[in-house]
């Protein structure tokens, strides 16, 4: 066995269907009582829930307020509304209830005030399980890590999922795939990273097409949100590549859709590196059903029962800014088993935006 360094985060999880009856509890145990409740336009309606769940406790927990403007790739001029918000109540916690987006304003905010954060995700984001705090100003997005990022306490309740759209399911279960396909060649890899990744991409894998086929599912559900918690925990835990890079780029330079981006990506993104990385492609398509031994065929036939868009030009990307977004990737060294080459990234982004099937 080679050598490794494993770093566990320390976040506390509260897992299954009907959990969210037990926040009231989760915030007398970190003794808070004020909560600021945090979502998008898209779920308003969840402050609503959040409030009836906090008001029917004993004693009940009133909010110190909401703010329901959580947009994707974390805003920089949002997170600053939101912080001036903040100044004018008189929170000691924060509740962040939604997927990737509102997690990342939970973020930035515990961040900025270091307020606790307790995080309810209701996509496969898997942003809850990381360190890790994207925002986007003037057309770029950058990054940043601290331990201080990371929610205290994450409480998926499958209940909160099935409302989510079966086209946002099957790209946002994708996305969390991707945390775990990157993981299985990081270069900080290790075995428990790679136990967490096999398992979660093989849940995944075997319950998504279910839920596009009923999305009201909850054995389906369940077992989505299992793999998406085991695949957030190997993206909070290890380094990302090429795929990641790429789908960062263009989300926060090109404002194309998270997890839509993700899906196109990852096959042509995996296909890029698969010369270097045989071991990691042997187990990747041991877990994708219908592979045949082979990861990139296994890949395409999940993204074909999950009837995802292929094309980064069915998103608005003009073939113009493919060069553009070749050259953001490449513009900083990072970690690739391949060699990342600025004419191999452009063809690799041109055949993303065409839609033509990764080989
Ligand atoms: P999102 O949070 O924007 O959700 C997509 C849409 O679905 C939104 O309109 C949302 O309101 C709606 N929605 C969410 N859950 C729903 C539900 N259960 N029912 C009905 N509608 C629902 O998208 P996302 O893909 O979850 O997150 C993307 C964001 O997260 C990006 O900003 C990305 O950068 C960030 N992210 C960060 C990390 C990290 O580790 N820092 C990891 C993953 C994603």
């Amino acid at each position: 066995m080679n050598a490794f360094e494993y770093n566990a985060n320390p976040g506390r999880v509260i897992f299954g269907s009907g959990s969210i009856k037990k926040l009231p509890d989760e915030i007398r145990r970190l003794k808070l009582s004020s909560p600021l409740l945090l979502t998008t336009p898209r779920q308003a309606n969840l402050i609503d829930l959040l409030e009836s769940v906090l008001n029917s406790s004993s004693p009940s927990i009133k909010p110190a307020g909401t703010f329901t403007k959580a947009t994707m790739h974390t805003p920089y001029h949002i997170t600053q509304k939101a912080l001036s918000y903040v100044q004018t109540i008189t929170a000691d916690c924060i509740i962040s209830i939604g997927g990737g987006s509102t997690t990342g304003l939970g973020k930035a905010i515990s961040f900025n005030t270091g307020l606790p954060h307790i995080s309810i995700p209701t996509t496969y984001a898997g942003s809850e399980m990381t360190a890790t705090l994207g925002e986007t100003k003037d057309g770029h997005k950058t990054t940043r890590h601290d331990r201080r990022i990371l929610p205290g306490t994450v409480i998926y309740d499958v209940d909160l999922t099935t409302s989510l759209p079966a086209t946002i399911s099957a790209t946002s279960g994708i996305n969390a795939i991707a945390h775990a396909v990157e993981a299985l060649y990081a270069p900080n890899g290790n075995p428990i990273t790679n136990l967490l990744a096999l398992e979660g991409i093989k849940a995944l894998a075997e319950s998504l097409p279910e839920i596009v086929q009923d999305p009201t599912s909850q054995p389906a559900r369940e077992r989505a949100q299992y793999g998406a918690w085991l695949c957030g925990t190997c993206l909070g835990t290890v380094k990302m590549s090429l795929h990641h890079k790429i789908s960062h780029v263009l989300g926060g330079s090109f404002d194309l859709p998270h997890s839509e981006t993700h899906t196109i990506v990852l096959p042509h993104a995996l296909s890029y590196s698969a010369p270097a990385i045989p071991g990691a492609m042997a187990k990747l398509a041991s877990v994708l059903p219908g592979s045949d031994g082979d990861a990139i065929k296994g890949l395409n036939a999940l993204l074909e029962k999950l009837r995802v868009k292929k094309g980064l030009k069915e998103f608005g990307m003009r073939e113009e800014d493919v060069q553009r977004a070749a050259e953001i990737a490449v513009e900083n060294p990072y970690a690739n088993p391949r060699q990342v080459e600025l004419e191999l990234v452009k063809e690799l982004i041109r055949r993303c935006w065409a839609g033509e099937e990764a080989r």
